[in-house]
């Protein structure tokens, strides 16, 4: 890491980002802010859109968020016992900022951290298992994959060190209208290119073996996206660093922040479904027409619609995600994007583990190992096995050995059957089964990733996970399409997809 970006990352840690930069560059004259803006989907994506327009547009404008099922969106928990579980979205990164950000401005503590360990299985027996000492995992390592795991470390550090950039650039108001040229503002054609091969590829570039690439690799890309390493080189640097130390999760449960969101932005929350978005011209008092964007819905008492100046489309336009029609645009809008999610089944069973089904002869009650990853092996019907703590820790909580009925978190491609749980599991009470359709199913290059804007003050936030799927991604595109329209608004194009932002920026830290 250079000294430079030592003081970007510390600059941003002390928090001196949130000073008010940006507050003292915005205040030439701007026209009357929009009086209603509708906001459809109430996930970390929409509530973190619902409060950054609020930031951006101030206490006048009305913004109603629309969601037909539970906030939290993808961030869901299940009660088993007396304990709630996360289903969805469990992990973030030391360094998700924005994420920081919302739980300290909330009020909300992160969950009390419980120490983890993590072993990988090729479907016969544990080819790996960490050991408590970080002195014979280092050799261990080193034994079998010389320093490919060192490297691999600075590899991701040094992407990393580009992303944070994106921080600096939102500080001071800059915003992109498409995801490509968002990535390239923060790390240059190549942040492009490695979006635009397969991580395999880019690793193999790097000089990094295929035996490293299956043993080590891929059972990280299999927990985090439940794909392989063919997924893009971007996500999977992503999903590279959500396997480092640090990671955190919120107390109470992920979702919280949502529901937190939401409420600190002064929202109304619209319990229904959209079901489409038109385009209306209307006269306005002022002489030229006004377009407006109507908003239908639907819930349990019947179906309605309402007029907004602007929308933001926080939920996956794909097959199976969300079915909204857009009617009157020209060029048209789809219901559906190309490219499909990927499904994982979220099943969690509270039960004792079947020690042989992992090929080992450990004695179960010492088996501690929290994260049991899996190798890309031919029929393999699980991507990963994991001993979960509820998501708020009672105190003088200890994680239970495998020797105890606990609840094991189990990913999937397809829902388990009973003979599969009998493989695993010597006994259970309760089992609870969550099929997601998860994240996008990545498969490079991405030739055509949807856009930000899809029409005027139309905008649509989940464009992003093309890039990579995760909270910090969609709270990125939050503030990146709440800048977006505020720009738009008051037609400010300076701070819209701006070259070189690094370089011009550099001298103001
Ligand atoms: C099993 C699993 C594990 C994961 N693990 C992690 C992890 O450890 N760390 C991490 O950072 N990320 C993880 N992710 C990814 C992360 O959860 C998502 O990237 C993120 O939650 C997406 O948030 P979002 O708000 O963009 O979308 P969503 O959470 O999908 O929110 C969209 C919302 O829109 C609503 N909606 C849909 N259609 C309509 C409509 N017509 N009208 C109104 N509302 C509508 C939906 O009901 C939904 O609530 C994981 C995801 C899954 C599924």
């Amino acid at each position: 890491m250079n000294p430079q970006t030592l003081s970007l990352r510390a600059l941003l840690f002390l928090g001196l980002w949130h000073t008010g930069r940006r507050s003292l560059a915005s205040t030439s004259e701007l026209k009357d802010p929009p009086k209603k803006i509708a906001v459809v989907g109430a996930g970390i994506g929409g509530t973190a859109a619902a409060f950054y327009l609020r930031q951006e547009f101030g206490p006048g404008v009305k913004i109603d968020v629309f969601e037909p099922e539970v906030v939290g969106g993808r961030l869901a928990t299940v009660k088993m016992g007396d304990y709630e579980y996360e289903t969805g979205g469990s992990v973030i990164h030391p360094l998700n900022l924005h994420m920081k950000h919302f739980i300290e401005k909330l009020g909300i503590p992160p969950r009390k951290d419980v120490p983890s360990k993590m072993a990988i299985f090729d479907g016969k027996e544990l080819t790996f298992e960490e050991s408590d000492w970080f002195i014979i995992n280092f050799l261990r390592l080193l034994w079998r994959y010389g320093f490919s795991f060192l490297r691999m470390q600075m590899w991701v550090e040094s992407i990393l060190d580009k992303f944070m950039r994106i921080y600096q650039y939102q500080q001071y108001g800059y915003s992109f209208t498409t995801v490509e040229r968002l990535l390239h503002a923060m790390g240059g054609d190549g942040f492009l290119t490695i979006m635009n091969q397969t991580l395999e590829e880019t690793m193999i570039g790097e000089g990094f073996s295929q035996v490293f690439l299956n043993e080590i690799v891929a059972p990280i890309t299999r927990v985090n996206y439940g794909q392989s390493v063919r997924i893009n080189g971007f996500v999977g640097a992503v999903s590279l660093a959500g396997a480092e130390s640090g990671l955190w999760a919120v107390d109470g449960g992920n979702k919280r922040v949502c529901s937190g969101l939401l409420y600190h932005s002064k929202s109304e929350l619209i319990p229904a479904k959209v079901t489409s978005v038109s385009v209306k011209v209307r006269p306005s008092k002022t002489g030229p027409t006004t377009s407006y964007y109507e908003v239908n819905y639907a819930d349990e008492s019947g179906s309605a619609h309402a007029l907004y100046d602007i929308v933001v489309i926080a939920t996956p336009l794909h097959q199976g995600k969300s079915d909204i029609t857009f009617s009157g645009f020209s060029p048209p809008i789809p219901s559906h994007y190309p490219g499909r999610y990927h499904q994982t089944v979220t099943t969690l069973v509270h039960g004792m583990l079947n020690m042989s089904y992992l090929g080992t002869s450990e004695h179960a009650s010492e088996f501690t190992v929290s994260d049991i990853l899996t190798t890309d092996t031919k029929g393999s019907m699980i991507n990963s096995l994991s001993s979960i703590d509820p998501v708020h820790i009672p105190a003088d909580y200890k994680r239970p050995p495998a020797s105890k009925t606990k609840v094991w978190k189990v990913f999937s491609p397809q829902p388990l059957s009973q003979e599969q749980l009998k493989e695993m599991f010597l006994s259970w009470d309760s089992v609870s089964e969550t099929p997601w359709l998860a994240y996008p199913s990545y498969r490079p290059p991405h030739r055509r990733t949807p856009p930000f804007i899809l029409h005027n003050r139309l905008y649509y936030l989940n464009a992003l996970e093309w890039a990579a799927s995760a909270m910090e991604m969609s709270a990125i595109s939050a503030r990146n399409v709440a800048l977006l329209a505020h720009h738009r608004w008051h037609s400010q194009t300076g701070r819209i997809d701006q070259e070189d932002l690094h370089t011009r920026l550099r001298g103001e830290l």
